[in-house]
């Protein structure tokens, strides 16, 4: 009877251990960052279906009475699988959520959030605050084309407190800064730097191991301007929006050496009049640090072209 009861409790513990998975992907569950931070570091291919849509880093920081969310994720049911990891960890509410910016990997599990805890605020750079109804929309198609209508149930939850640049708010005697350099990554980037714990969250301003998209709305420039001045804050760790936190020269030093080497590069090639592909092929072994970068053949080609545009501007 009593080795029953015990295996009955290793079952027990071992179920209730299990960590949240992903088939083929591994287990995802909240990393111990900082005391009270935690982090979930997730999958770096886009959204599909093995991956349920999930790709980003969400992060938690767990105060007296609550908890503050820094991007809770891409989808409901994501969101859902979040909040219960987050429940292994603390029974506390959710006070508050930060957005680092408008794509829709980062930001659409609000409505997990929402469904669960009403009255948690939702913080995001004030350009978001205004854009995310109607790009939510957008978000939420492509999110449920990419996953076969994982995310279909989503609803647009949009923030409701609008920050910008050196905004500096507390929650529950956490000390949150804002930072942000918009065009950057996109229009609507905040970087947040936890005070208490010497934590950046970079959002997508910062990418380890993988390099991203840049879109109409964001600028290459900008986006280096954003790293320089976050290497300058000489935090304890950095948490990229993709890819493993760590220190600045683990997470801000080498996408920042990327970002330079693609306006350095063309730069050059544009006093020479060279075009976009010619000055790919020119600076080819340069980028030899990068090469096994996630997204790095797709996209080191569109970057040139993408700098080439912004320096184009400037001589203007
Ligand atoms: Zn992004």
């Amino acid at each position: 009877m009593m080795k029953l009861f015990f295996t009955l409790i290793m079952l027990f513990l071992s179920f209730s251990a299990q960590a949240w998975q992903l088939a083929g992907l591994g287990d995802f569950k909240f990393e111990s960052l900082a005391q009270n931070v935690y982090v979930m570091h997730g999958p770096l291919d886009e959204p599909n279906v093995a991956n349920q849509g999930f790709m980003n880093n969400p992060a938690i920081i767990v105060s007296d009475n609550g908890v503050i969310i820094v991007d809770p994720g891409s989808t409901l049911g994501v969101g859902e699988n979040i909040l219960a990891e987050m429940a292994k960890i603390t029974n506390k509410p959710v006070l508050a959520v930060f957005n680092t910016h408008i794509h829709g990997d980062h930001w659409l599990a609000n409505d997990a959030v929402y469904r669960k805890f009403p009255k948690a605020k939702i913080y995001a750079h004030k350009n978001m605050k205004a854009q995310a109804a109607e790009q939510g929309l957008f978000w939420i198609d492509l999110m449920s084309q990419l996953t076969k209508g994982l995310s279909a149930a989503t609803k647009v939850v949009v923030p409701n407190q609008g920050l910008e640049q050196g905004a500096e708010i507390e929650i529950d005697g956490q000390v949150f800064r804002i930072h942000s350099v918009v065009p950057g990554h996109t229009d609507t980037d905040i970087m947040i730097e936890h005070v208490g714990s010497k934590t950046v969250f970079l959002g997508d301003n910062g990418l380890r191991d993988r390099v991203g998209r840049f879109d109409g709305s964001s600028a290459i420039s900008g986006n280096i301007e954003a790293l320089g001045r976050m290497l300058k804050l000489d935090a304890g760790q950095y948490v990229p929006g993709h890819g493993r936190s760590g220190s600045a020269s683990e997470v801000v030093e080498p996408y920042l050496d990327y970002l330079t080497m693609l306006q350095e590069v063309v730069s050059a090639g544009f006093e020479e009049e060279l075009q976009g592909y010619e000055i790919k092929q020119k600076n080819l072994d340069k980028f030899e640090p990068w090469q096994d970068w996630h997204g790095f053949e797709t996209y080191l080609g569109k970057h040139i072209d993408k700098m080439y545009l912004e320096i184009e501007e400037q001589a203007w």
